[in-house]
């Protein structure tokens, strides 16, 4: 038979009735119980009382509300057990006991019923407590206390009307607090509570206390199935099914005078993880005063001076439960007349620095391991050290007043500034500016790289906003569709607001919601010595190793002093969008011949030298991977439409002409439009993403890789002189037969030989490829026969295999997919281990069929993203690599990857 009750002198119980696993107690009583009944098994001075299980009230709810069989017998025993401990007598008249009804359920749930206090109280009862304790202030105050709970809470009457008659009486009496009520009013206050309940609710008031007990334990049950409670559980993500445990618990009084009191504990500053108690604490006090804020309450400190043995005993009863959880302690604590007792214990809620340092603190005390204290810094909170964060006060009476897309976390406060150059200008006279654009271009970086923060109106999460605001960490929104920006008048528009340049505008990009004005932020502290000691911590335990995706060597130095083990990526084109460099780019991708070719490329190789120089010597001794030429060529010309748009306009200027000069001037710049349109036309594809691009490139103009080998090689010589350690690898991408890789490999070889020949002096080098085509994971022993390495580029290697564009997906139909759960996740976020994981396995099988010791990585995004960090420990990958203020994410979750790979 089914039991439904525990007291809480029969944890041992609990347990043997679930196999003796705590979680499944806490899911059997409840947090609150399983804890009042662990504590009490402590020693730890708990209340008498038990516990209704969660058993109970999923059966009370599957019978119609009807209390399963047995469960009322069980309960009046309980009582009777309750009676015993506390030598009292529910709803007696010798020695009354009273109890407080509370709910609990396995998780902690706002939305559940609130507890009600005092029950076990009648006019009988309380004129004997009256004689019993002389105090008939307190009493009365009990009384009405229950009756305006039972009626709110049980009842589930208004407030409202208790609250108005209180102030009446108070009125009446002269006095401020409900505290100094004299007798005579409390006693006229119960009874015109209990006039308005008979006068407004169906269910009188119960005088009979059992009555009361039943009413409030199924107040409790029915609660499970509220409106908030539901609500609450969708939002949290808890199972509906669990139902919530019932506690009934013998009252102790923090109201019986100033050696009375009731408080809040957290075992350590919940704010900054400090090891020193915290908590608020009131004499004279029941139940919810101290969080209702209506009287001051007093730090916890000053309780050494108005209770000295309790403030002693409940230190030591925090460190004993501390001990006991292995955990931060949030507890819930009376003193009744000089004793302590202990109403509640659960795991402290924190914020992100005080989780890190308690993680630290606690190793460093010998409470956990330094493995568990890894283990128990989430991503998300090494992240918040990492960008400014808007402060949860500054958000809490905030709307947003439109979202987009969080492509780059932390939040920006600035002034609008619509253009870069005035976002640059700005930025130079010290102003915090965010720059807001339709769509940001090569051209705008210097604009971008002044800027606190960067949105857009369009653009998606690969755009160039996107990744070049990841690229150096400023927090971004981007596809923000509801802002309207008009550059005439120099406006932004969202909805009924409109902003001038220069005026105020916060972004969120952790969340995608921006603001109006200028709301207040946390500053971040990534030299926290407990995040270094944990992120410490965590390189001892991580196999897999960490590197950077970084075009510019101070990012890589920032990564580098973030814990990266080299670069995983540079994608070498970023260095052709510098407004100085994309002319000469240009001149190259239009060239009429390959003398006119060379000659712009002889000066691109001059500065990509330079770059792999400084990248060399940020990374000096640790590998270098330099990704060649990518993406197609158009990208770094004038988009069609643009040229387009500029050639009418000419047309119609051209017609307008009066003069000469005017003439002239209009046709030879004609011309010249024309000739770029050409050319642009000439390079328009249909799917630019399946078109010439990557080792196409390469194959189809080999004097683009000749150059940039001969850039890296000559880079690595200068360095190597200069007494510098470079270590080049050179990738090719979007290889989709192995003969492409030989045919690169072999140019790169021969470049690699002419060079040092050259130099009269040598330097290790390393040739690899992305896997990043369905066709090159499926064919992967023929690549790694021309491989040092291989990379997985998962971010193409996702469009591929579903065949989707992310840009175009993310925008439109990827949304329904989520929102319909087709797809579950993100597989931009995460890798899709299903498909695009299998396709890796497949591919790392093969490549470690042809070379076993293959060096492998992966280069996506999802180099940052725990869950892929921990698909590709699993998979025995060599490193991730990701942007440089991922890096002690991904240090984290590797860490995490390979404790619980070791766990299982
Ligand atoms: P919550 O889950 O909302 O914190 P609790 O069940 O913990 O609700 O009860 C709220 C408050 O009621 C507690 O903080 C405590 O002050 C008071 N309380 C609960 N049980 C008792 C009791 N047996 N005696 C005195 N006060 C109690
Ligand atoms: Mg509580
Ligand atoms: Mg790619």
């Amino acid at each position: 038979m089914t039991r439904w009750v525990y007291g809480f002198d029969e944890i041992d119980a609990a347990k043997a009735a679930v196999d003796d696993d705590w979680d499944r107690v806490r899911g059997l009583l409840g947090g609150k119980g399983a804890n009042l009944a662990d504590m009490a098994s402590l020693g730890v001075p708990v209340p008498p009382g038990f516990t209704i299980t969660t058993e109970a009230c999923n059966a009370f709810i599957a019978g119609d509300g009807a209390l399963p069989d047995g469960l009322w017998d069980e309960v009046l025993t309980a009582v009777r057990d309750m009676e015993e401990a506390s030598g009292k007598t529910y709803g007696g008249t010798d020695n009354p006991l009273l109890v407080a009804v509370r709910s609990g359920a396995k998780f902690s749930m706002p939305g559940m019923m609130d507890t009600v206090l005092n029950v076990g109280l009648n006019d009988e009862v309380a004129a004997a407590m009256i004689e019993r304790t002389g105090d008939e202030r307190f009493v009365l105050d009990s009384h009405r206390r229950l009756v305006q709970m039972f009626a709110t809470v049980v009842l589930g009457m208004d407030g409202d009307p208790f609250e108005e008659i209180l102030r009446e009486h108070r009125g009446t009496h002269g006095v401020i607090n409900d505290a100094d009520l004299p007798p005579e009013a409390l006693r006229a206050t119960v009874d015109s509570f209990r006039a308005h309940v008979r006068a407004r609710s169906a269910t009188p008031f119960p005088e009979d206390p059992y009555d009361q007990l039943r009413l409030a334990t199924e107040a409790v049950f029915h609660s499970w199935n509220s409106r908030r409670a539901f609500d609450y559980r969708r939002a949290a993500k808890i199972a509906d099914d669990l139902g919530t445990a019932v506690n009934v618990v013998a009252m102790v009084f923090g109201n019986t005078g100033t050696n009375s009191g009731t408080g809040v504990l957290m075992s350590r500053n919940p704010t900054n993880g400090e090891p020193k108690l915290e908590g608020d604490y009131l004499l004279n006090a029941q139940g919810e005063d101290v969080v209702a804020g209506n009287r001051e309450t007093k730090p916890i400190e000053q309780l050494a001076d108005d209770l000295p043995d309790a403030a002693e005993e409940l230190g030591a009863i925090a460190r004993r439960l501390e001990e006991h959880y292995r955990e931060m302690q949030d507890m819930e604590f009376t003193v009744e007349d000089g004793t302590l007792w202990l109403l509640q214990t659960r795991t402290g809620k924190r914020t992100a620095q005080a989780a890190v340092r308690i993680a630290v603190d606690m190793a460093d005390e010998g409470l956990i391991t330094k493995a568990e204290a890894v283990g128990r810094v989430t991503p998300d909170q090494v992240d918040f050290f990492l960008h400014p964060q808007f402060s949860p006060e500054s958000l809490a009476d905030l709307t947003a007043v439109a979202q987009g897309l969080n492509v780059s976390p932390g939040a920006a406060v600035g002034v609008v500034a619509f253009d870069p150059d005035l976002a640059e200008r700005w930025g130079r006279d010290g102003r915090d500016v965010v720059l807001v654009r339709h769509e940001t271009k090569p051209d705008d970086v210097h604009g971008m790289l002044a800027a606190t923060g960067i949105l857009t109106s369009s653009g998606g999460r690969t755009s160039h906003a996107a990744l070049v605001a990841r690229q150096f960490g400023k927090p971004a929104v981007t596809g923000a569709s509801a802002i309207d920006i008009d550059m005439a008048s120099r406006t932004l528009t969202v909805g009924n607001d409109t902003l001038h340049e220069g005026e105020w505008i916060s972004i969120d990009g952790t969340s995608g919601n921006i603001y109006l004005g200028k709301v207040e932020t946390v500053a971040p502290d990534l030299d926290n010595e407990w995040l270094t000691t944990v992120l410490g911590w965590a390189d001892e335990f991580r196999t897999l190793g960490v590197r950077a995706n970084s075009d510019e060597p101070e990012d890589a130095a920032r990564a580098r002093s973030y814990g990266a083990e080299g670069i995983g990526l540079c994608r070498t084109e970023h260095m052709f969008f510098d407004p100085e460099r994309l002319p000469i780019v240009q001149r190259m991708i239009t060239a009429p011949n390959l003398a006119e070719r060379k000659e712009a490329l002889d000066e691109m190789r001059e500065f990509q030298r330079a770059d792999f120089a400084g990248l060399f010597e940020a990374m000096d001794g640790l590998p270098v991977i330099l990704r060649l030429l990518d993406p197609p060529l158009h990208e770094f010309l004038p988009s069609w439409e643009e040229l387009h748009r500029h050639q009418t306009d000419l047309q119609l200027r051209l017609v307008r002409a009066a003069d000469l000069e005017t003439v002239e001037r209009l046709v030879r710049e004609l011309s010249e439009v024309h000739d770029m349109l050409g050319r642009v036309e000439a390079l328009r594809e249909t799917n630019p993403m399946l078109g010439l691009r990557g080792v196409r490139l390469g194959i189809t103009m080999p004097e683009i890789t000749r150059m940039q080998a001969r850039a890296v090689f000559e880079a690595a010589v200068e360095v190597a002189e200069r007494g510098g350690d470079p270590k080049p690898e050179i990738m090719v991408p979007l290889v989709s037969e192995a003969t492409e890789l030989a045919r690169q490999r072999q140019l790169i070889d021969e470049v690699a030989e002419a060079v040092f020949e050259e130099a009269g002096r040598r330097v290790e080098y390393q040739v690899g490829t992305m896997i990043e085509v369905p066709r090159a994971a499926l064919t992967s022993e023929d690549i790694a026969e021309h491989a040092d390495f291989l990379s997985f580029g998962t971010n193409d290697l996702t469009q591929t295999t579903f065949a989707i564009s992310r840009d175009d997906a993310e925008q439109a139909f990827l949304l329904q997919y989520l929102a319909d759960k087709i797809l579950t996740e993100n597989p931009f976020a995460s890798i899709d281990a299903k498909g695009v994981g299998r396709l890796m396995g497949i591919a790392l099988d093969g490549a470690r069929s042809t070379k076993p010791a293959i060096e492998t990585g992966v280069c996506g995004e999802h180099g940052g993203d725990p869950a892929s960090i921990a698909l590709c420990h699993d998979m025995g990958l060599t490193y991730v690599s990701c942007s440089a203020y991922r890096i002690p994410v991904a240090r984290l979750a590797a860490a995490q990857a390979a404790l619980a790979a070791g766990a299982s």
